[in-house]
């Protein structure tokens, strides 16, 4: 806790770092993210990171895939296409949340990590770089945030991160070359530059199926709105700990619940 070098969030930093909407805005300027995220098996992923990414600063939302396509299309502020290639405009890109890990999955991926944009890449997406088989796309000039929970660490690591989490965090950043958000109690982020952030905001609420789906498109949103990876992770974790918190009060509660309770958790931080 009391290292130095780990700098631990505040509610000051979300609100100096969030964009803000001015009248010369337009959903273009504001950004464009793109979701390649659910299957057949997990259609649920799809809708959660879209109710993440609707919570965050961008202008539109895209989702990408034809397993989840006519779900998706149905959804009122939702623009669907069924490949990546199709979706046009996209500023940054979200790819692996319940996305599967078959043929499909593989193409989605590739066609991600092929653009120059942004690009987050969670749950499976990280199971499908273990064995190097994309080592080589990592290698990139736009910016690239992972999102492991600790088994998709000890996949991607081949080690599990242990009790030196901020330690185990940065030292994946700088073998992947991308910022690492590790999730946890106390949820980690470190960049391949050796910034180490702390999240305190973590709830043990949030341990229920979906809320890490939610997570990923609400940093994607960041990442379209222009910041910089390593705030838009660190902002990610900070709000989503909170809605987690203010969703709970105690009681059970859904990844649907933690995606509705981002947009109050925001009016409290930015209001
Ligand atoms: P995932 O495993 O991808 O669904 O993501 C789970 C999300 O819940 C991440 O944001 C974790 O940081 C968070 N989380 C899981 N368990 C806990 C816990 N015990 N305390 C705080 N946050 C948690
Ligand atoms: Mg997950």
């Amino acid at each position: 806790q009391a290292d130095p070098a780990v700098r631990v969030t505040e509610a000051a930093d979300i609100a100096a770092w969030w964009p803000r909407t001015g009248p010369a805005s337009d959903k273009y300027t504001r950004g464009v993210v793109g979701l390649a995220t659910g299957s057949v098996k997990y259609p649920g992923a799809a809708l959660l990171s879209a109710a993440g990414a609707l919570a965050g600063p961008t202008g539109m939302v895209r989702y990408a895939g034809s397993a989840h396509y006519d779900v998706v299309r149905a959804h009122p502020t939702v623009v669907a296409s069924r490949k990546v290639a199709d979706a046009g405009r996209v500023q940054a890109w979200v790819c692996g949340s319940g996305l599967g890990t078959g043929d499909e999955a593989r193409t989605e991926l590739r066609s991600v990590l092929a653009t120059s944009l942004p690009v987050l890449l969670d749950a499976d997406a990280i199971t499908l770089l273990v064995g190097g088989e994309h080592a080589e796309d990592l290698r990139r000039d736009a910016p690239l945030v992972i999102t492991p929970h600790d088994g998709e660490f000890k996949r991607l690591a081949g080690e599990a991160p242990g009790g030196d989490r901020a330690g185990a965090a940065a030292r994946l950043a700088a073998w992947t070359n991308a910022v690492v958000l590790l999730k946890g109690d106390r949820t980690i982020v470190a960049t391949p530059a050796g910034e180490i952030w702390a999240n305190p905001t973590g709830s043990p609420a949030l341990a229920t199926a979906g809320t890490g789906d939610v997570l990923a498109g609400l940093l994607g949103s960041l990442l379209a709105a222009g910041l910089p990876a390593v705030r838009a992770a660190v902002m990610a974790a900070y709000v989503h700990g909170l809605a987690g918190r203010r969703a709970a009060g105690g009681g059970p509660v859904t990844a649907s619940d933690v995606a509705s309770a981002l947009r109050p958790v925001l009016v409290d931080l930015l209001g």
